[in-house]
């Protein structure tokens, strides 16, 4: 891409409200705009990185042997009445709104009860199960407090996973495929080091749910790890009965402020039930689907790993989900025409500063946006036939002959 050819400008300010680094470096860099608290707009560049993340969940999802669909934002509140969560008493962050023919409509904060609703014209017989359907879709939430940027939004992207299955161990198998699954994506999109699989209160049905929570200091959730970390337990389940459990005290264990960047449940039976999802059996009986749901929050994520890696400059995208993984700058007449050439050769991947610019306003906005290579090419390394290359993660230099410049 020509940076010469984008309506995206870099800013020198971000919104004052913005508290978050990430936040207000993802507007001065272009990646987001604020439309008002917690809705933002994905910008080109935010665009490819989010891209860039749903790509890799759907590869380990799809390898997994799951389905994608897409269900709708909007929703009737007949299947939502049914599980009792219909009512703004008790689910509180409804957005709702009315039909001009009358009647009510939601907007979908998430979708256990469209999905199991909709799996009853498609699930008859223990011959359609098990299904694994999911899907990246926009939920509404009336959150009380829009914070931390795109990490906590009233509009925001999710993956949803839903399971169904004939019985509890074809669950408990696949359950496990998704943990695994999950380790690999947040491995691949650059938080596999500080991102761990935290027991979490599982609500009435099983006694623990499973949340993926990033260690960071702007994260609202506070979390307690034994040393090797291999028991890490979300602060609402640091309870005296959970502790004996796990054999930990609590004065033994270290707290930490993280990030929930994804989380998977049994649902067992919590909305087939009520919204009547059955199949017969082999034996001809009448059995209800086994379900479980499986969520990350795609667009939290993105706002994480802004986050977790900006330094005093900017963002610094690890190159899995990087919008581009070059940033080209050539300098002087002849630098500029050698870089027309590097250019040519992968378009894609390269973003070209062909602006009319000197070349630190270049340099700056190169670090603003957090690209993992810059490329800077003038007369003084044309002389050599090379070209500067430099890591945006630890500022390294290096000369490399032109033609390989491509190759790392
Ligand atoms: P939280 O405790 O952070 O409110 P939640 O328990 O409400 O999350 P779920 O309903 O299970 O979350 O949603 C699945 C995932 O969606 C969460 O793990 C999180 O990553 C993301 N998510 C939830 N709420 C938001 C939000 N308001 N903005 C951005 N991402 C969100
Ligand atoms: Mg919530």
């Amino acid at each position: 891409m020509r940076f010469s050819k984008t309506f995206v400008k870099t800013l020198r300010t971000a919104p004052k409200d913005e508290t978050a680094r990430s936040a207000s470096y993802l507007i001065r860099a272009g990646f987001v705009h604020k439309e008002m608290a917690g809705v933002y707009d994905f910008l080109p560049f935010g665009l490819k990185v989010m891209e860039n993340i749903k790509n890799i969940i759907r590869e380990e999802l799809n390898a997994i042997g799951a389905e994608e669909l897409q269900m709708t934002a909007l929703q009737n509140p007949e299947p939502w009445q049914k599980s009792e969560r219909w009512d703004s008493e008790k689910v509180d962050i409804w957005f709702k709104t009315e039909l001009s023919s009358g009647g009510e409509l939601g907007l979908a904060p998430t979708h256990e009860e469209p999905i199991t609703n909709m799996m009853r014209t498609y699930i008859k017989s223990y011959k359609d199960l098990p299904a694994y359907v999911y899907q990246f879709q926009t939920k509404f939430r009336n959150e009380l407090r829009a914070k931390s940027g795109i990490m906590r939004t009233r509009e925001f992207l999710m993956k949803d996973l839903y399971s169904f299955t004939t019985d509890e161990k074809t669950h408990n198998t696949f359950y496990h495929q998704v943990e695994n699954a999950y380790k690999r994506i947040y491995e691949r999109v650059g938080l596999g080091d500080c991102t761990y699989q935290t027991f979490a209160s599982g609500g009435i049905f099983s006694k623990f749910s499973h949340e993926f929570q990033t260690i960071i200091p702007v994260g609202e959730d506070t979390v307690y790890y034994n040393k090797d970390r291999s028991i890490v337990l979300n602060e609402e389940v640091v309870i005296p009965e959970v502790l004996d459990e796990f054999k930990v005290k609590k004065e033994d264990l270290e707290s930490t402020r993280a990030a929930e960047v994804g989380n998977i449940f049994t649902l067992r039976y919590k909305y087939s039930e009520p919204l009547d999802l059955k199949f017969t059996d082999s034996d001809g009986e009448q059995k209800t689907v086994f379900m479980g749901c499986y969520g990350i929050g795609v667009s939290r994520v993105m706002g994480v790993i802004a986050e977790k890696f900006a330094d005093d400059k900017g963002l610094v995208w690890p190159e899995s989900i990087a919008p581009f993984k070059y940033y080209l700058v050539g300098i002087g007449e002849n630098g500029v025409k050698a870089a027309e050439e590097i250019y040519a050769k992968d378009p894609d991947n390269i973003l070209f500063d062909d602006r009319d610019l000197r070349p630190g306003e270049k340099f700056a906005d190169s670090e603003l946006i957090g690209i993992p290579y810059r490329i800077v090419i003038s007369d003084k390394t044309l002389a050599e036939n090379k070209a500067e290359i430099t890591s945006r993660k630890d500022g390294k230099t290096e000369l490399i002959d032109i033609d390989k410049i491509l190759d790392n």
